[in-house]
């Protein structure tokens, strides 16, 4: 068995790598090749900690096996990260464990991915402003990762607690990108992609902020409850999702949904326009919206390249197990 540890991942896998990995598991949901399996996420009843697995298969990749892991709030002041994730990945024709794989950083390295995957397929060729909206651990990742997907002019951003750009400048800064903190009126009338990344129970982007030809990734919303655009945005616009299962009930689109602003029918899987079995955007008029919850195989599809990768380098241990 093979581990990766943790401290490895930094700089194992490139941008494009992950892109890649990401996409091609998107194109073989969309074609029933691979599916993730029912999320368990439970409270333990022990240090304010959520628990819980995401888990898939692929069978194009082969890959198999899970994320376990969550949120433990004190860790903070233990000095760890407050997400803590393993990937475990199993051997598909035997079912033996073939790889520990931390996954922390995994995290974000794929769900800067998935928002990439939906610029570079969903965004206009014009796109030359990007809204960022958000500014925590996730903001720098999705920033470099959008960046890379249009020759972007200047990034303007907002958060609801000030104080928290510095990453996210130090990214624009390295990219040579001129940044700019902005009220929202003005990041949603002269933004051509806006990237949404926070823990909101609320929505922040307006419909009415929002100019057509606009392509919105929400990349925060992963739980029942959070919200980030107002529900009228998505009503508005074509949506698009990695799976419409946890779109429905906890992305973006539960509200709109649950409103009886969006049918479920409508959402598309991002995989359907990576295969071109959808057209995707189909004017320079159209809003669309990129729902990205966050599935299990998109975090199996970075660690197997994250094996491939450590294995190369010499930087995995393997044990006999
Ligand atoms: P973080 O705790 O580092 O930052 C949270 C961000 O949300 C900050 O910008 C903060 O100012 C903002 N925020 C907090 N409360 C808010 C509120 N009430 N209204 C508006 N903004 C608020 O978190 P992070 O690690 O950057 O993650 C951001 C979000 O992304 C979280 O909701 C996380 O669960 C989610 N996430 C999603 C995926 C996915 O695959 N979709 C993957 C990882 C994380």
């Amino acid at each position: 068995m093979i581990i990766v540890p943790e401290h490895a991942i930094d700089g194992l896998l490139t941008e494009a790598e992950c892109f890649g990995a990401v996409e091609q598991v998107f194109a073989s949901m969309a074609r029933r090749r691979a599916g993730n399996f029912p999320v368990v996420r439970e409270a333990i009843g022990h240090a304010d900690a959520l628990y819980g697995f995401k888990s898939g298969f692929d069978r194009d990749s082969l890959a198999l096996g899970l994320k376990a892991g969550g949120f433990w709030p004190g860790n903070a002041a233990k000095g760890l990260t407050n997400h803590q994730s393993t990937v475990f990945l199993f051997d598909a024709d035997t079912g033996r464990c073939r790889a520990v794989v931390g996954g922390n950083l995994l995290t974000a390295l794929r769900t800067a991915a998935a928002c990439a995957i939906s610029i570079r397929h969903l965004a206009r060729e014009g796109a030359r402003v990007l809204g960022m909206i958000g500014a925590g651990h996730q903001s720098a990742f999705q920033l470099r990762a959008a960046l890379a997907q249009r020759p972007f002019e200047r990034v303007l951003a907002w958060n609801l607690h000030p104080g928290m750009f510095g990453r996210m400048e130090a990214v624009a800064r390295e990219r040579g990108v001129p940044f700019e903190v902005v009220d929202l009126d003005r990041l949603g009338a002269e933004a051509d992609v806006v990237v949404t990344i926070t823990s909101s129970f609320a929505p922040i982007l307006k419909a009415a902020q929002v100019r057509p030809g606009t392509h919105v990734a929400c990349m925060g919303t992963d739980t029942r409850g959070k919200q980030e655009v107002e529900a009228e945005l998505l009503a508005a616009a074509t949506v698009f999702t990695d799976e419409v299962a946890q779109s429905v009930s906890l992305g973006e689109a539960q509200h709109a949904v649950a409103r009886g602003l969006l049918a479920a029918d409508s959402i598309v899987e991002i995989g359907a326009v990576i295969n071109g079995d959808h057209p995707g955007r189909v004017s320079d008029a159209e809003i669309t919206v990129f729902d990205g919850t966050g599935v299990g195989l998109q975090d199996l599809a970075v660690a197997a390249v994250a094996v491939d990768r450590a294995v190369a380098k010499g930087l995995a241990t393997e044990v006999d197990f």
